[in-house]
């Protein structure tokens, strides 16, 4: 088979950005050292593009959910740096765990006896302090099968950690309370937004994921954190439409005045969903606005500021993360993880 040409859409990953980002968040961690959620294949960016990059920074502890994004990430880490958030759902989980060296989190009495039963070792154990999604509850903190565990690190999970919510501070006096009732070597409580809530919320380890990415989940971020991703495609088609002509299914831009459009090799199964609509990708500073229905893997673009443009050049759709989710709707976590494989990821 001939070599593929390089696709016409690609997602530059700046990788200066990313080490920064992490170094900001490990030193707003404090006495605490920050870790990195690299799961969902490091929130859509590339587990072989960043996590070499977070390591290389400083980062020596990481979390994936799954069992299968387990593999990916020791192509650049030891086992022991690596924790699987959704813990031991199977006997054969727990197997695996034990034979690659990874640590399970620990979410349920059931799975503490899964582990058991499979042999145990060191592991991380969840508890609830109130997000009720995943961990023991704060009164099974005494059980036998508890008692059993070899616990490295004890977590617990902010629910609203983005907001200035009392939640806040009854998770950190729940997780106070566990804490000294639970034997363990480190404890773990803040995501991103939990780093900005101040010291109490730090412990040992913090485990920030949106925020290296470029998310700024609380303002007290905004000046620690860059921008990472930059989507981009070729215009593959460029033409002029007289005044009435219409673009894109159900016609629903017509141009008032004749206009110069181009057509970007993107589209909604890239993750470029039509909440898009109305904004606008860029050339240069000049602004390029979306025309009319974002298609699966087209976008149609007003050129009429930038008559230079023509087939074959690359546009950027702006990825200011705070700024695209106000305009779609969509939750900066989505922008990152909803990016498509079409894109080739490449890094600056
Ligand atoms: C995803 C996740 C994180 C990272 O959260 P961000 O809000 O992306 O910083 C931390 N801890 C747990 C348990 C998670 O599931």
């Amino acid at each position: 088979m001939p070599d593929l040409p390089p696709p016409t859409l690609r997602l530059t990953i700046d990788t200066h950005a990313l080490a920064h980002n992490w170094r900001s968040l490990d030193a707003m961690s404090g006495e605490a050292r920050a870790g990195a959620a690299v799961k969902a294949d490091c929130y859509g960016l590339g587990v072989d593009t960043c996590v070499p990059v977070l390591r290389d920074a400083g980062a020596r502890d990481f979390f994936v959910a799954h069992w299968s994004e387990v593999p990916p990430v020791l192509r650049h880490v030891p086992p022991e740096q690596v924790a699987v958030l959704h813990g031991v759902v199977t006997r054969e989980e727990a197997d695996y765990a034990r034979a690659v060296g990874v640590l399970p989190v620990i979410d349920s009495l059931r799975q503490a006896e899964i582990w058991r039963a499979a042999g145990g070792g060191p592991c991380h154990l969840m508890v609830d302090t109130g997000i009720n999604r995943l961990g023991i509850r704060p009164d099974e903190a005494e059980s036998e099968a508890v008692r059993a565990l070899d616990i490295h690190t004890l977590l617990s999970h902010l629910a609203c950690a983005d907001e200035d919510s009392a939640m806040n501070a009854d998770q950190l006096r729940a997780f106070e309370s566990v804490r000294e009732r639970i034997p363990h070597r480190i404890a773990s409580l803040a995501n991103s937004a939990g780093i900005a809530l101040g010291a109490n919320y730090h412990y040992d380890l913090t485990r920030p994921g949106l925020a290296l990415y470029g998310g700024v989940p609380r303002a007290e971020l905004r000046d620690a954190i860059r921008q990472v991703v930059r989507p981009e495609a070729r215009l593959i088609a460029v033409r002029n439409l007289d005044r009435g002509d219409t673009v894109g299914y159900n016609a629903l831009f017509t141009a008032p005045e004749a206009v110069r459009i181009g057509i970007a090799s993107l589209g909604y199964a890239d993750g470029i969903l039509r909440s898009w609509g109305g904004a606008a990708f860029a050339h240069e500073g000049v602004d390029l606005p979306i025309l009319g229905r974002i298609s699966m893997d087209m976008i149609a673009l007003d050129l009429g500021k930038a008559p230079d443009l023509g087939e074959g050049d690359w546009v950027a759709l702006p990825y200011d993360l705070p700024e695209a989710a106000r305009h779609t709707g969509l939750s900066q976590y989505e922008l990152l993880t909803l990016l498509g494989d079409r894109f080739a990821r490449g890094l600056t």
